[in-house]
């Protein structure tokens, strides 16, 4: 039992908007809703006129009107890297191509290099600097991954940066990924770089910081690492007691949805060019697809991934920022939540179950994503006349309040 003096009720609500954990698809709209929390969970969620007596006598907190929401899950962040290449963008604007940029040095290179110079405490302070830009959008618990140090020690720098930052209170589980391209000094032989991700960086890494991380992720794409490959990597990752994410068909299909499926990973990401095989094989395997449509955006591309053909197939979809420097300066859940409905054609209730429920799933947290009992108490308040506000008025910068009873 939780004693009465730290039992909270938020009330004075317009409503609650929450998935149910138990119905895949299933979005309650709960109107002049109360919400009782105790020991930082939620133990009641309903009707205002239903709350339960024994909490009649609990601390209040005034609602002021507003909507009550979980808080926004990202499972698909590139959060910590160095450098700024806002320049780039407006190059590419005049006509730059990409390879010419990269072919001066550019691109994800000047990226890695900045990564790799800067120190510890450089990236902790570019961390909290963008979790507090999640955080006032409503994100309040993220996915990180490394994979712009791309050689040992920088990578470790990033994990030993993304410990620090989870000290100081940052709710974000870290994905290992030293495999997010093919660095310089293994150009032409990535069966090498492979083999001492595989063989000796990730044990090394999770050895120098154990608990850190909790996923590892590959990229396989056409021109970067082969399925074979990434299954190397993911491996490896599993047998250090990493669970699998794959950065999957973004450009062309080589077999990268497949692949999810068959080492059991917990999501699989981008799969603009996923095959039916593939999207089929991810609802059996029970796969997260996670879509990144904010990147789709960025880079000018027409086809979003097949959001309607995975749901019809039984897959439970995620939607992510894909926040990086190079294809999706984005911090915006809100954009994401939009790009759902507008490009992807998914309900208001599927896009924000894709945003909330199914992204804490991928990422094995039960407790996050809904507002029903044994959920985390963080709950968003919103300033709108009905949640379907937030994609309705699709220019609104609407920012919750937050609040988190003890
Ligand atoms: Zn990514």
């Amino acid at each position: 039992m939780v004693p009465m003096a730290t039992l909270t009720v938020i009330t004075n609500l317009k409503g609650a908007v929450t998935p149910d954990p138990a119905r895949p698809w299933a979005v309650d709209f709960i109107e002049d809703a109360a919400i009782a929390a105790g020991g930082g969970k939620v133990l009641w969620t309903g009707p205002r006129a239903e709350l339960p007596a024994r909490f009649q006598d609990a601390g209040v907190v005034d609602g002021q009107g507003r909507w009550a929401s979980p808080g926004f899950v990202d499972p698909h962040t590139h959060l910590l890297f160095g450098g700024d290449r806002s320049h780039e963008f407006n190059r590419r604007l005049h006509g730059v191509t990409y390879a010419q940029l990269a072919a001066e040095g550019g691109g994800i290179r000047e990226t890695v290099r900045a990564t790799r110079a800067a120190t510890v405490p450089e990236l902790v302070a570019l961390g909290e600097e963008r979790l507090r830009a999640y955080r006032r959008k409503g994100v309040l618990h993220l996915e990180a991954k490394t994979g712009y140090g791309l050689e040992l020690e920088a990578e470790s720098r990033l994990l030993e940066a993304y410990a620090r930052l989870r000290s100081r209170g940052w709710s974000l589980d870290v994905t290992l990924m030293p495999a997010h391209d093919l660095p310089q000094e293994f150009a032409g032989d990535p069966d090498r770089y492979v083999a001492e991700v595989a063989d000796s960086w990730q044990p090394e890494l999770v050895r120098r910081h154990p608990g850190v991380a909790s996923h590892c992720d590959v990229f396989v794409e056409k021109g970067v690492f082969t399925p074979a490959q990434g299954r190397a990597v993911l491996e490896s990752g599993r047998r250090l007691g990493l669970k699998p994410r794959i950065h999957a068909d973004e450009f062309c299909s080589t077999g990268g949805a497949e692949l999810s499926a068959e080492v059991g990973a917990a999501s699989a990401d981008h799969l603009m060019f996923a095959s039916d095989a593939g999207i089929r094989a991810m609802a059996q395997a029970g796969v997260v697809p996670t879509l990144l449509p904010a990147t789709t955006l960025f880079l000018g591309m027409k086809d979003y991934a097949p959001a309607r053909k995975m749901i019809a197939e039984g897959c439970r979809v995620a939607l992510a920022s894909d926040f990086n420097p190079g294809s999706c300066a984005c911090i915006d859940p809100l954009l994401v939540l939009r790009l759902g409905c507008l490009q992807l054609r998914l309900t208001f209730e599927e896009a924000f179950t894709a945003m909330t429920l199914h992204p804490a799933r991928s990422l094995g947290r039960a407790d996050l994503g809904h507002l029903h009992p044994g959920a985390s108490a963080r709950v968003l308040l919103w300033d709108v006349k009905h949640p379907l506000d937030l994609v309705y008025w699709m220019g609104e910068a609407f920012l919750p309040a937050i609040v988190e009873p003890a």
